[in-house]
């Protein structure tokens, strides 16, 4: 394993922001998880586990070790009645694996195409599109405790999944390496076209019949044609959450704004697009120098170019705050903040 000093993680956020790692490792094993564990304990510094950086927006250089996941690997473990039970590496990629999946009539993952990052985050916020999440098809992961090394085995249960919520970003926040994950596949699709823009979209492809190789394709184009590429333009997806409010709450407000659009949680909460409140407080394709809320997009936060993590974050501070002001609604960062 080679220990890089001073290293720029400009490659390794999709937000391009330019900080640096004081030292970058990447491991492929439990056991050089392990020994680099030691090491940054020894030499008294912080570590810091690193994905595919698409949920991360660095404010600053990391005065620590960060340690880029690579554990790769993607095996079919066992088999039932009307399940695979597929488990992969935390370093694979998300997409890859979900194409794995489909290439082999592993069906479950299908709505989830598309979504960046690594197969060992996307517990850390139970990732979730077009009317599916992971929770639905996890069966259980493997993570390495920092603290006695020990792995540790949580099922669904444990992992206290919620909306873009998991225990590792609470109770158990940078006590866990996650290691690997295994999904509970199943064997008959059951085809999740519900979320509106995918019927459309199966529509405009005339796919002959319904697949999860047609429900990914059409996933793939509308993401592709709605999203940023993060490629081309530095983001993170969604920055805030969409916020759950009481009825009263909304109820009050809606005597106001008659059009707010809602979607029922429970009986006494409802959710509210951020994007829209976001857009009511006109910052729909706002840009101060590079940092920028996109033009069609406005629960997502660019870098135009050179953009700092602190001018990205200000900015995300400025629009929490504006909506708070106008709305009384405080909205929380989904992407993690380092
Ligand atoms: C264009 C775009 C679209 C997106 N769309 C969606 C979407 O539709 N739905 C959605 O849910 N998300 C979406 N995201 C967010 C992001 O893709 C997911 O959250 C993804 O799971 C992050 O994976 P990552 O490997 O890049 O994690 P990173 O950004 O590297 O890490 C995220 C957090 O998890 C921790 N972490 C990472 N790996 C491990 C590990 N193995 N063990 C312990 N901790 C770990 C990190 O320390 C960090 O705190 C989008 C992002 C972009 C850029």
């Amino acid at each position: 394993m080679e220990i890089l000093k001073n290293y720029s993680l400009k490659q390794h956020n999709t937000f391009d922001i330019n900080v640096t790692a004081k030292k970058f490792v990447a491991f492929s094993s439990i056991d050089e998880l392990k020994e680099l564990l030691s090491y940054a304990a020894q030499s008294k510094s912080k570590e810091f586990i690193l994905g595919g950086g698409s949920n991360i927006l660095f404010t600053k250089n990391v005065d620590g070790f960060v340690l880029k996941n690579e554990i790769k690997g993607i095996e079919l473990i066992k088999e039932d009645r009307n399940h695979f039970y597929v488990k992969a590496g935390a370093g694979e990629n998300w997409h890859q694996f979900v194409l794995h999946c489909i290439k082999h009539n592993y069906a479950g993952l299908e709505n989830l195409s598309l979504i960046p990052g690594n197969v060992g985050a996307s517990p850390m916020q139970n990732i979730g599109a077009y009317g599916a999440e992971i929770k639905d098809v996890f069966e259980n992961l493997e993570a390495l405790n920092k603290a006695d090394k020990a792995v540790h085995t949580f099922s669904a249960n444990d992992c206290a999944f919620g909306y873009r919520e998991s225990i590792f970003k609470s109770k158990y926040k940078n006590q866990f390496v996650i290691l690997n994950v295994t999904y509970r596949l199943n064997k008959i699709p059951a085809f999740n076209t519900s979320y509106g823009a995918i019927e459309q979209e199966l529509e405009k492809m005339n796919a002959k019949e319904l697949s999860i190789q047609a429900i990914s394709q059409a996933v793939i184009n509308i993401r592709s044609s709605k999203l940023p590429d993060p490629n081309k333009i530095g983001n993170a997806g969604s920055f805030f959450k969409n916020p759950t409010i009481t009825l009263k709450l909304f109820q009050a407000l809606q005597k106001k704004y008659s059009n707010m659009p809602h979607y029922t949680v429970d009986a006494i909460h409802v959710k509210i697009p951020a994007a829209w409140l976001i857009e009511q407080c006109n910052w729909k394709g706002y840009r101060n120098g590079d940092a920028g809320v996109h033009i069609h997009q406005p629960l997502v936060l660019v870098n135009y170019g050179n953009a700092t993590g602190k001018e990205i974050y200000n900015l995300s501070e400025k629009i929490l705050q504006s909506v708070i002001k106008k709305f009384g609604i405080e909205l929380e960062r989904e992407v993690n903040i380092v």
